[in-house]
């Protein structure tokens, strides 16, 4: 033992007699007379020679260590036999066997052999307290429990508890995802709440010690139905129902490595953790985009595409048409390809992608039965592009989804994906872009004319739609956030462009002009706002702030409202009778 180690021992036999002195477990004259320890394994067995009360003793030092405690009780001091291998530590006393790690087999199993032979002098009857985990360094008392109860029950049900509340509070807190991080000193607990991933908060949810790791990934794969190996990656889902809802969750497994072993890392997506589908009117959409998105759902056939990226609400979007459609049209035949079904619709027949179905064999299939309107989760090869083109041009109407920056960036996406100009020109109907940006608190912000913030005014005295030094816009006050919020955001508003394929744009499609071409022609011919023309809405709306704008729409995009005096289009443009007719035409 070197010098360090044994001032480090000396330290901790201090610090141990000074909490039992506390807890009136030991006078100081009597823990003045105790020998000092010449390695860890001799504190407790010292202690208990010294005749200290078992029950304070445990509690002293799971105080000390900071580790949990069941009904901890040591009875009988008479028989004391601990291992000689001190990488495999374990302890006897009166028939009891102590381990550090009551889950780790291979410390178990071979004792287990050695119990049960005759010739080993080994005698213990039961498996029971946790004790020291490691009789050369360091002092750790971790847990003990009822020697009544065997292990695997006390496990099965303190992961069973702990996935419970686990899920119970990702629910409450309205999370999308759940992270459970393997790290080298346990596991790490994460929440995705308002798209931003964030440290669980909740006392007791935040870490897992490593000794419990595998204990709730054993939980949760046996939820599942998935054999827990961790070899592979898994995926699987679950239905957990809680206090006020049934919430259908889809896991993910993949085995990663932490130095020397492999540990799950873990990922559960809430599907339907929301207010489930939404009217077109609750998405936060302007009216004019409502009655666009309408339209274009009531007509019989074509291509509807809706981009962003992930975790951008597109499926949200698409989902409220459909609901839209099916309410306006109850006769028709409704169907969606998704990768996973998310939320289920009466009367909206859903199949979900698999291993063994591709969205194009599931689109292929879903051709021969009959559809009338049919959503394709994501278009991710050229064979969904073209069969979802196809079936635009035989009389159905496709809603499907594209990862592009902007709405004008499907047509060069689905260009690349081999989709034939001409074809394309005459059955793209339109396409949204979106983004889901932060609702700004209303505790923790104020109205405020945007001169009053120097830098804002600064930076956006020049932008047409908000040089006006009279124009209102929410500044967060208190960037500490308020109980309500996380640092004065709560929630999500959604940002949409929408691109409508009118005639000079057909042409130009046909003509094979690039998409970013014919968006700055449609900007200028004033039938196009973009997303920072919808965000600036929002925030003169008090709804959200520049900064959060900023923060999710494309800076290019913000660089270019800078320049839009260049565009010469008319600002401030409102939903008017002329766009009435226009929609007009649209559908015609
Ligand atoms: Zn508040
Ligand atoms: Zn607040």
């Amino acid at each position: 033992m070197t010098e360090k180690q044994h001032s480090r021992l000396h330290q901790q036999f201090d610090q141990l007699l000074q909490e039992l002195t506390n807890r009136a477990a030991l006078s100081e004259q009597s823990s003045r007379n105790l020998p000092l320890p010449t390695e860890a394994g001799e504190i407790v067995p010292r202690l208990w020679e010294a005749g200290i009360d078992d029950v304070k003793l445990a509690q002293a030092l799971s105080a000390l260590f900071k580790r949990e405690l069941f009904n901890g009780i040591v009875k009988d001091r008479d028989s004391l036999v601990r291992s000689s291998n001190d990488r495999c530590p374990w302890l006897i006393v009166d028939r009891v066997l102590y381990v550090s790690n009551p889950y780790d087999r291979a410390q178990i199993e071979p004792l287990m052999r050695r119990k049960n032979d005759p010739k080993d002098k080994l005698k213990f009857e039961k498996l029971g307290i946790l004790a020291m985990s490691d009789f050369d360094s360091d002092l750790v008392v971790q847990a003990s429990y009822d020697h009544g109860v065997s292990v695997a029950e006390v496990s099965g049900a303190w992961a069973k508890g702990f996935v419970d509340e686990l899920l119970n509070e990702a629910i409450a807190l309205r999370a999308s995802d759940i992270h459970i991080n393997p790290e080298s000193h346990g596991g790490v607990i994460k929440f995705r709440v308002d798209g931003r991933c964030q440290v669980c908060r909740v006392p007791g949810l935040q870490t897992i010690e490593r000794e419990r790791f595998r204990l709730v990934s054993n939980n949760l794969m046996e939820r599942v139905g998935k054999q827990n190996n961790y070899l592979e990656p898994t995926s699987g889902y679950l239905v957990f129902q809680s206090a006020h809802k049934q919430v259908s969750m889809r896991l993910e497994m993949a085995p990663v490595k932490i130095y020397s072993e492999i540990q799950p890392k873990i990922t559960i997506r809430l599907l339907n953790n929301q207010r489930g589908v939404n009217k077109l009117e609750s998405l936060g959409l302007s009216p004019l985009h409502v009655a666009q998105l309408r339209s274009l759902g009531h007509r019989a056939n074509g291509m509807l595409v809706v981009t962003g990226p992930t975790g951008s609400g597109k499926s949200t979007t698409l989902k409220a048409i459909l609901k839209d459609i099916r309410d306006s049209f109850p006769e028709k035949a409704i169907y969606s390809i998704e990768d996973p079904v998310e939320d289920q619709l009466d009367g909206i027949t859903s199949l979900e992608v698999t291993k063994h179905m591709s969205f194009a064999k599931a689109l292929r299939s879903l051709l021969r039965h009959d559809p009338d309107v049919i959503m394709v989760g994501e278009i991710r090869d050229a064979e969904t592009a073209e069969l979802a083109l196809r079936a635009s041009m035989t009389g159905h109407l496709v809603l499907t989804t594209l990862h592009t920056n902007d709405s004008h960036g499907a047509i060069n996406r689905l260009r690349n994906l081999g989709l034939d100009n001409a074809l394309m020109a005459e059955n793209l109907m339109a396409v949204t872009a979106q983004r889901l940006v932060n609702k700004v608190c209303p505790h923790c912000s104020s109205m405020l004319p945007i001169t009053q913030s120097k830098e804002l005014w600064a930076k956006y005295q020049h932008v047409p739609e908000l040089k006006n030094p009279d124009i209102l816009v929410p500044v967060v006050s208190n960037k500490e956030g308020c109980q309500h919020c996380n640092f004065g955001y709560t929630g999500r508003h959604l940002v949409c462009e929408l691109f409508l394929n009118d005639p000079l744009a057909e042409t130009e499609i046909i003509e094979g002009v690039p998409s970013n071409e014919i968006r700055r022609q449609q900007s200028q011919r004033g039938v196009f706002n973009d997303l920072w023309d919808d965000g600036i809405r929002l925030v003169k709306e008090g709804v959200t702030t520049l900064e959060a704008l900023e923060n999710k729409i494309n800076p290019i995009r913000v660089a270019r409202a800078y320049r839009k005096a260049d565009y010469g289009k008319p600002v401030g443009r409102a939903y008017t009778k002329a766009d009435e007719a226009l929609l007009d035409i649209e559908q015609a």
